[in-house]
């Protein structure tokens, strides 16, 4: 034993020194491994194909070369509103991009606001009240945009819009301010400014014009690469007037399907939540109109294939001023019982206040799809129970930043959602007010705030149209022709 003590010592030594150096690799290896599996878990399933890598990695240069050339502290989406941003590659990525389908949009506020005063410039009788003041609001002077129906009717202070913006005498960008939540006055509450906008809109506008409006609107969403609508249109209880609009939507509808075959649309009826502006008696009334019309009148642009073109209900207005979603629970349930094979898509959870906890009442009253969701995060169970009976969210990024809910995009909760494997998908919520190129803002606000890849911005589009309110077999053809066009936007993006 002595003999080979010095052996030994040797050995014991080594015995004590390798080990450790190789432990502390060890460690760092299985350490780096782990933290890489729970970094890396997010729930999405889609696997990139090589093509898809090399473009992801283009994105993520783009990402980068943005966030050097625009350096951001707060992600705030007022910075759709910034020409600069317009021209980057990032942007003009999302403006290409088959974006599938946008599945919460308000009638009345479907597109880019200078589209919209483009749109009435194109007619002789439009006037703008050049006198408008924002601060005054527009209950107290004359509507912002007018229609008249002759000259001798035109009232004063009112220009020609045409002509105003032909000879530069009225401002295209002041109109846009005002039409937009892009300058909000500090002294107004952002909900009051935001609901205000709708007055300072087009007042006294012909059938016609109002068909040319949706004509307009359906085909800026086909340009941007949106294929698919599903337009919460307000229902109040007089079933004329509701006909009147469903039958104006489905005629531009198929005005636009001529021009682009990919394109389909929906209407879901949705009723004011604000006690003083409508009670449940009459929503009942309204949504017994829904189910009258949705019978009567059908998507027959093929009419050997009739397809349902009434297919949801929604429930809406400023939530926190609202009914709780649980006083509506006999509507929601009477309503699909006269009509199993309508689907639900609810406003709930865009709340401040703390007790809010409308997200369980519309998991509970059968909701398919949850309009914005921001507080779902407060009820875990709420978030296994949709999951586990495939309820979808809404997400919509820029409206939730805009109106003041999320301060700063990063702190979104709408990403946690998606890592965690619910089903989600972006939407537009209402693009007049609050963007400049509707869906293709949320995608770039969300990529840029929630750091997306490839995969995550893939199962975001495709999202949208398997939770939409289709038929199975329309869905079915609907992602294969959104796939199409994925494939070859991939291989178009590469080459530039
Ligand atoms: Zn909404």
């Amino acid at each position: 034993m002595r003999k080979i003590k010095g052996i030994a010592l040797a050995a014991l030594l080594a015995a004590l020194i390798v080990p450790a150096i190789n432990s502390a690799e060890a460690v760092d290896a299985t350490y780096a491994s782990k933290k890489a599996k729970i970094v890396n878990t997010n729930y999405n399933n889609i696997v990139l194909n090589e093509q898809e890598q090399k473009l992801d990695k283009k994105l993520q240069d783009m990402k980068q070369a943005f966030a050097k050339a625009y350096p951001i502290k707060v992600y705030d989406a007022n910075v759709i509103f910034d020409p600069k941003v317009w021209n980057d590659d990032l942007y003009k990525f999302f403006m290409t991009l088959p974006k599938g389908a946008d599945l919460h949009l308000h009638g009345g506020a479907m597109m880019n606001p200078i589209e919209y005063i483009d749109l009435y410039a194109s007619y002789d009788n439009v006037y703008v009240y050049t006198q408008y003041v924002d601060e005054k609001g527009p209950r107290k002077q004359p509507a912002l945009l007018r229609c008249f129906k002759s000259k001798d009717d035109v009232e004063k202070g009112y220009v020609n819009l045409k002509e105003g913006l032909a000879n530069g005498s009225v401002d295209k960008n002041w109109i846009f301010d005002l039409l937009s939540c892009k300058t909000t006055p500090s002294d107004i509450r952002m909900w009051d400014y935001f609901e205000d906008i709708s007055k300072k809109r087009i007042q006294g506008q012909t059938q016609e014009m109002r068909l040319n409006y949706y004509i307009t609107a359906f085909e800026s969403y086909c340009k941007r690469n949106v294929n698919h609508l599903e337009i919460q249109e307000v229902f109040w209880d007089n079933l004329e007037d509701s006909r009147k609009s469903v039958l104006a939507m489905r005629e531009a509808y198929y005005a636009v399907k001529k021009k682009y075959p990919d394109f389909t649309m929906r209407v879901i009826p949705s009723c004011v939540k604000l006690p003083n502006a409508f009670t449940v008696e009459k929503t009942q009334k309204a949504f017994d109109n829904a189910i009258i019309l949705s019978n009567e009148i059908l998507d027959e642009f093929d009419p050997q294939n009739p397809k349902p073109f009434i297919t949801g209900l929604n429930l809406l207005a400023e939530e926190d001023l609202s009914r709780d979603l649980d006083q509506y629970a006999e509507v929601m349930h009477n309503t699909l019982k006269k009509k199993p094979s309508l689907k639900v898509e609810l406003h709930a959870g865009e709340s401040l206040l703390m007790d809010n906890d409308d997200v369980v009442d519309a998991y509970l009253l059968k909701a398919n799809r949850l309009g914005h969701a921001i507080n779902l995060y407060r009820y875990p169970k709420a978030i296994d129970n949709m999951k586990k009976s495939n309820v979808s969210i809404s997400l919509c990024p820029v409206s939730n930043n805009i109106l003041g809910y999320v301060y700063d995009l990063r702190m979104h909760p709408g990403v946690e959602y998606m890592r965690r494997g619910l089903s989600v998908h972006l939407a537009s919520d209402d693009p007049l007010k609050e963007e400049h190129e509707g869906l293709v803002d949320d995608f770039f606000m969300a990529t840029i705030a929630w750091d997306l890849n490839l995969a995550d911005i893939k199962m975001l589009a495709k999202n949208s149209l398997k939770n939409s309110f289709l038929t199975k077999k329309e869905k079915q053809a609907a992602i294969s022709a959104w796939e199409n066009k994925w494939n070859s936007f991939v291989e178009e993006s590469l080459k530039k």
